[in-house]
């Protein structure tokens, strides 16, 4: 089928559903800028493997490599904007409120840039920071070091008990946020429609949400520039850049480069 006849198919699907998820993945920060992973295998930090530096081993076996592989990270993300794919979505939000849930797995906090509220960012928020571990003074309570307790460093340590910052995101092999996985969960559960923004579907639970809607009944459309994991359950795969389909789709405004490509 014709891209545009997919488009137009989808735009309906969007317009009829009275819930709609969005879950985003590197995809949709592409065009801001941002590497998805496979990209970031370029350049400095190429020989290096993003398993091989975000979990908890790496960084306590060298924190100073992995802060220093954040701080450039974090570097680039506080030098890129939202594009037009997270302004469709916060748009989306404000035009219908209570009928969009946006799950990414993004740390970028683009989406929050854009204006999209109660963002369910699985995987953290690579902007901010928490301590590596509770506070050994407060060995019988849940209370962390002080935030004003943290030194400079690399990484910042606590200058009373040592304890060190690190990045608020989820590592490989740690739980994702029990409360925003559970609303996720059951906003796929819930939905009319999901669609499946820029992202590879290989990283669990997150690509799992797809499976939820899809058994709960939803149509799943897919939004990538190339193949995914879940490509087999969706009922629409449109080949795309995100920043160019979501304005049309979400909005109905028209952009160039659209109507020239085929759709998977
Ligand atoms: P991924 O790198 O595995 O996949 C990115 C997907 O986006 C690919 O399928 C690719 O074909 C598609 N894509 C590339 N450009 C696109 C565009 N312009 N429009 C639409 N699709 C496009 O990323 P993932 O699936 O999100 O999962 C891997 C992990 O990467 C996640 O845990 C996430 O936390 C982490 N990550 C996040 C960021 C970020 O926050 N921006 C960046 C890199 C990695």
């Amino acid at each position: 089928m014709p891209l545009q006849e997919k488009m137009q198919k989808v735009r309906g699907w969007i317009q009829s559903a009275q819930r709609v998820v969005a879950l985003t993945g590197a995809g949709i920060s592409a065009e801001s800028g941002v590497p998805t992973f496979r990209d970031a295998q370029t350049g400095l930090w190429a020989r290096y493997k993003p398993e091989d530096l975000a979990t908890e081993a790496a960084f306590r076996h060298d924190p100073q490599r992995v802060w220093d592989w954040y701080a450039w990270r974090r570097e680039l993300v506080a030098n890129v904007s939202p594009n037009a794919a997270h302004h469709a979505l916060a748009e989306f939000g404000r035009q219908h409120p209570g009928r969009l849930t946006l799950v990414t797995q993004n740390v970028d906090g683009l989406h929050q840039q854009a204006g999209s509220e109660d963002v369910l960012a699985l995987h953290g928020n690579i902007r901010q920071d928490r301590w590596l571990r509770p506070c050994p003074r407060e060995r019988f309570s849940e209370r962390d070091c002080e935030p004003a307790t943290a030194t400079e460093g690399r990484p910042p340590k606590c200058d009373v008990c040592g304890n060190q910052l690190r990045p608020a995101v989820v590592w490989f092999g740690e739980a994702l946020p029990e409360i925003s996985l559970f609303r996720a969960d059951e906003a796929a559960g819930n939905c009319d429609l999901m669609l499946v923004i820029g992202t590879s579907g290989l990283v669990y639970p997150a690509a799992g949400l797809a499976d939820v809607a899809r058994r709960a009944g939803a149509r799943v459309v897919i939004i990538n520039t190339g193949p995914t994991e879940l490509d087999d359950l969706a009922d629409c795969g449109i080949r795309c850049k995100a920043a160019e389909c979501l304005p049309e789709l979400l909005l109905g405004e028209t952009r160039m480069g659209v109507t020239a490509e085929e759709g998977v």
